[in-house]
């Protein structure tokens, strides 16, 4: 049974029935979540539109993609507003936008075990080309979404273009970047993460915040979330932002979660206040199903054991293959807080210490050993440049450490495997900075480039930003292989072709205030083959 990967396994139980051997495998029966099961809801009324959440798709795959919902009549009341009881969910899939030519119609149960959500896995599609989809239930309908298929392996693919974003504190603004990135073409969208925030609602009226003073934009409710309905409550509130319900139904997304799903600065089995690891997992359990239930996932990353399996991969043709990376689930502690010269934090040099944990760096190690794209992309959450953000009173350069950073040994371990297997084709997609980050990669700041990485900024948190910093004086300062940062919200648009690769750095004016328009920063282009980025 070692040789089947989880995803096939899944596939197989829920699918086809699975064998008896399987039983062992599973402290429940996965049949029940995705097959039939008993006192279905078939024809429930709602007097309010069930479908306040939107609609998402994700994952895609050459023959289909996952679409999403969850019912949720009323959002941030208890249960959302739904009776506690299985629910029929019918799904249409079509070539067109209006819905002339439905190509696949299906059912499904929306769960009371999750939140009343619904995952599709639509199947039997044709490879690169565009698809809308819907959802019925008891007579009402919810909005369409596109969605996209991949191009068949090896196929030849011309371009592609994803955007990067995450880091969306409700409290900080709105989300008028999202609107912006609804608004492009894309092939898909990466969100790297901190898609909530935990903590409790700070109130209304001005506070001092990192020497600003704000004004909560937009209030979030309750304390700190810990329980699976608080978790839920707090997605349900981020996901009524009808800007971010735009973005999620213009193209397929790659989600990976980072810190603030969960806890701030977590690491694998370890808060931020040190609880005792098997306290920890209770609340890492209700994160992990939360997550599970409000993003557009697959089975395979059902969470099961005290683990969400996020890493994965997709493949565009003979032009990219994506690796979507998990930094957080498996990573060694943070060896310090905050900033720290590195003679201070000798563990970071460590080999015992992981970011990327054993078995994800295997997989991924194999993965770009057996890349044959043109481009690879690494998706991922934490800055990988290695920047001094400053220096102690000695003169040292102080780097972060949540960052790949604190992890100097993993960092040196993946740049030697991309230098051996994707020198000149491989980019990073980071995010968690708050402010854009344009950096060529070497071996601890050495003078070879191995890679680049364009970190995207938040799309609210920390508020407006501001065009020119002290901050960024400094960093620009004191790390030449820094191409361009700064502290405004936006995202990073990637246009791909076997010949070039263009990273765009979107900024918005203002998020305090609505409907700012988009503007790009600056752009930069890599040639394929040649390792480093030029302004263009
Ligand atoms: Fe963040
Ligand atoms: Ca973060």
């Amino acid at each position: 049974m070692k040789s089947i990967d989880r995803r096939t396994l899944l596939k197989a139980i829920a699918g086809l029935g699975g064998a008896g051997v399987i039983g062992s495998f599973f402290p429940f029966n996965v049949m029940a979540l995705t097959g039939e099961r008993r006192g279905i809801f078939e024809y429930p009324s709602f007097k309010i539109n069930p479908f306040q959440l939107g609609v998402a798709s994700g994952d895609p795959a050459t023959d289909g993609f996952v679409i999403w919902t969850r019912l949720a009549p009323e959002p941030l009341a208890e249960h959302a507003g739904m009776n506690m009881v299985p629910i029929r969910v019918s799904w249409d899939v079509a070539e067109d936008p209006n819905f002339k030519k439905i190509v696949l119609s299906g059912k499904t149960v929306a769960a009371p075990e999750l939140g009343h959500s619904v995952h599709v896995e639509v199947e039997g599609l044709k490879p690169n080309r565009e698809y809308w989809y819907r959802f019925n239930c008891g007579g009402e309908k919810s909005l369409y979404g596109r969605s996209k298929t991949l191009p068949l392996a090896g196929s030849s693919v011309d371009k592609i273009k994803f955007a990067v974003a995450g880091c969306q504190s409700i409290e900080h603004g709105y989300y008028t970047a999202w609107n912006h990135i609804a608004n492009e073409d894309l092939d898909f969208v990466f969100h790297y993460g901190d898609y909530i925030y935990e903590y409790k609602d700070h109130g209304i009226g001005p506070v001092p915040n990192r020497g600003q003073l704000w004004q909560e934009m937009r209030q979030t409710v309750g304390q700190e979330i810990y329980s699976i309905e608080d978790y839920r409550r707090r997605y349900a509130l981020y996901k009524l932002d009808i800007n971010l319900q735009r973005a999620h139904a213009a193209a397929p997304w790659f989600v990976s979660f980072d810190d603030h799903e969960i806890d701030n600065n977590w690491a694998s089995d370890t808060d931020q206040d040190g609880s005792p690891a098997h306290i920890f997992q209770f609340r890492k359990a209700m994160a992990f199903q939360a997550y599970y239930e409000n993003m557009p996932l697959r089975l395979s990353s059902l969470p099961m054991n005290n683990e969400i399996k996020l890493y994965r991969s997709a493949q565009y043709g003979n032009l990219l293959n994506a690796f979507i990376l998990d930094t957080r689930q498996y990573r060694s502690d943070q060896v310090a807080g905050g900033s720290k010269a590195l003679n201070k934090v000798k563990a970071t040099f460590s080999d015992k210490r992981t970011m990327l944990g054993e078995a994800q760096e295997k997989w991924l190690f194999k993965g770009l050993e057996n890349s044959d794209t043109k481009w690879n992309l690494l998706a991922q959450q934490v800055l990988i440049g290695h920047l001094s953000y400053g220096q102690d009173s000695a003169g040292q350069d102080l780097y972060g450490m949540d960052g790949w950073s604190g992890y100097l040994h993993s960092r040196r371990r993946l740049l030697n495997q991309i230098e051996k297997h994707g020198l000149g084709r491989t980019v990073i997609v980071s995010g968690d900075s708050h402010r854009h980050y344009a950096c060529d990669l070497m071996q601890d700041n050495d003078d070879k480039v191995i890679a680049s990485e364009f970190l995207a900024t938040s799309i609210t948190s920390g508020m407006d930003g501001s065009m020119q910093d002290d901050f960024t004086n400094t960093i620009n300062q004191l790390n030449p292989h820094l191409k361009a940062t700064v502290n405004k919200r936006g995202y990073t648009l990637c246009t791909v072709t076997p010949e070039y690769w263009q990273a765009d750095l979107k900024i918005v004016d203002k998020v305090m205030t609505p409907d700012s328009p988009i503007q790009t920063y600056r752009s930069f282009v890599l040639e394929q083959g040649k390792a480093g980025m030029k302004q263009v």
